[in-house]
């Protein structure tokens, strides 16, 4: 009896047995899927509102 898994990349079936990269088929998988992964959170933490707070904080001092 082999448990088959199917790979949530390329929907690949491969033996979950004995498989390092499960649920992937592959280290490529793993690492596509990592990466789509690391690119959208990136793009969530995207914040630059204190930079403007900071720009303001150094008029204030010049005008004083
Ligand atoms: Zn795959």
């Amino acid at each position: 009896m082999s448990l088959k898994v199917k790979c949530p990349r390329c929907k690949k079936e491969v033996s979950w047995k004995d498989n390092k990269w499960r649920p992937f088929c592959s280290e490529k998988c793993k690492m596509i899927d990592l990466g789509t992964w690391a690119s959208e959170d990136f793009r969530i933490s995207d914040d630059t509102d204190h930079l403007t707070i900071a720009d303001n904080s150094i008029d204030d001092e010049e005008l004083m």
